[in-house]
């Protein structure tokens, strides 16, 4: 009982100082047609509290330098759809997705992080638009912000994070979604939890949400809270609970960053093979050097690839011990499971499977799947190979 009204007391005291259950302007005076329904922030709100006391970086968050991360915040330029993802006084989901995806970008930006956003405006853009801003930049992580709603129940307010499809269908994605989850919960602390906050899009359209379905990177789509909770709607407008958040995420990024990002590249095949370059990874995410190596492992005819744990690079002790789950590397050819050898000579990984020569001729999907000792999955696990016969 004393936690409930410590709690009511927390969520209405910054309400009395603002009075912020008036939206800021509306139109017609209908506040189901209103706009700029946060309250009122300076443009360095952030900025400004980046690294102090109260939302301090922390030292592993030096591994986000260079990570590219794609931030989508949710909706946009529906405002003249009355009552449109708004909560019970009228405040828009779309200004706050934005405002978080601004201030999470803040910190991700001060830790050298690479940060795209797909709008900067109250503006419209389609799920494919959205995907392919991620997509064509060759984004390592794409991340949607939402905040949830639900009809006739507000009381209900938890967290929920979002990945595509199966759990077998891009694992990474799993990953970005369970450490954002986790970073939102320990910012947050929202009393109430449902108790599997991970869910599959297919448990709400058949083919799952278009902007996860599009995405050809490792992504995942929060729902951070419910805006139809009347207190929670209050506290979404507030600039610093927007922080609060968006720390929350930054938190949970740094978290993913620091137990390493795990990747492969294909860097030989046989004669007969011309490797196109593997799924979105468009850049190269090795050391120069494994380009110009040797590019077999044996004197057979195969596809190698050079695997990254994300971790043996930081050259931190005990870096030349095997750092991959050898038990969780998987290769498959358009789907079907093959046989590999894995080498670690302490310095690098390489990985070799037979060229598919029993096929015929065309375009191969090989997929490449390994787990690196803190269980973070390939962030891009496609390649496509050219098998002339
Ligand atoms: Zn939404």
């Amino acid at each position: 009982m004393k936690a409930h009204i410590l709690i009511l007391l927390f969520v209405a005291l910054p309400c009395l100082a603002t009075g912020c259950h008036t939206p800021s302007s509306s139109i017609d005076g209908d506040p189901m047609l209103s706009v700029n329904t946060l309250i009122d922030a300076p443009d360095d709100y952030a900025a400004r509290r980046v690294g102090t006391d109260a939302y301090p970086i922390p030292p592993y968050a030096k591994f986000l330098k260079g990570v590219r991360i794609c931030l989508n915040p949710g909706h946009g330029g529906d405002a003249d759809r009355r009552g449109f993802k708004r909560g019970p006084t009228g405040v828009r989901e779309a200004e706050m997705n934005l405002r978080v995806a601004q201030y999470l970008r803040d910190f991700l930006v001060a830790c050298d992080a690479d940060v795209k956003m797909t709008r900067e405006d109250d503006v419209l853009l389609t799920y494919e638009e959205r995907a392919a801003i991620a997509n064509d930049w060759g984004a390592d992580l794409f991340v949607s912000l939402h905040h949830n709603a639900i009809d006739n129940k507000p009381e209900v307010n938890y967290t929920t994070v979002w990945y595509h499809g199966e759990v077998s269908y891009r694992p990474s994605n799993l990953d970005l979604a369970r450490y954002l989850c986790d970073g939102l919960y320990d910012a947050l602390a929202l009393p109430r939890i449902t108790d599997v906050p991970l869910k599959s899009d297919h448990l709400m359209y058949k083919d799952g949400f278009a902007v996860l379905r599009h995405a050809k990177v490792t992504a995942a789509l929060c729902e951070s809270s419910f805006f139809t909770n009347p207190d929670e709607e209050q506290r979404l407008r507030r600039p610093e609970y927007n922080l609060r958040e968006a720390y929350g995420l930054f938190i949970g990024l740094a978290r993913y960053a620091a137990a390493g990002l795990p990747r492969a590249r294909l860097i030989a095949s046989p004669n007969e093979l011309r490797a196109a370059d593997g799924g979105a990874d468009k850049r190269s995410a090795m050391p120069i050097e494994a380009m110009t190596m040797t590019p077999t492992v044996s004197n057979e005819s195969g596809i190698v690839f050079e695997l990254d744990d994300g971790l043996r690079r930081r050259k931190a002790w005990g870096h030349e011990r095997n750092m991959i789950l050898p038990d969780t590397i998987a290769v498959r050819i358009d789907g079907r499971r093959v046989q590999h050898e894995f080498h670690d000579d302490g310095s690098r990984y390489l990985l070799r499977v037979e060229a598919p020569v029993e096929r015929p001729p065309g375009s191969y999907q090989v997929e490449v799947q390994f787990q690196n000792m803190n269980k973070n999955s390939v962030l891009n696990p496609y390649f496509t190979v050219e098998y002339g016969g």
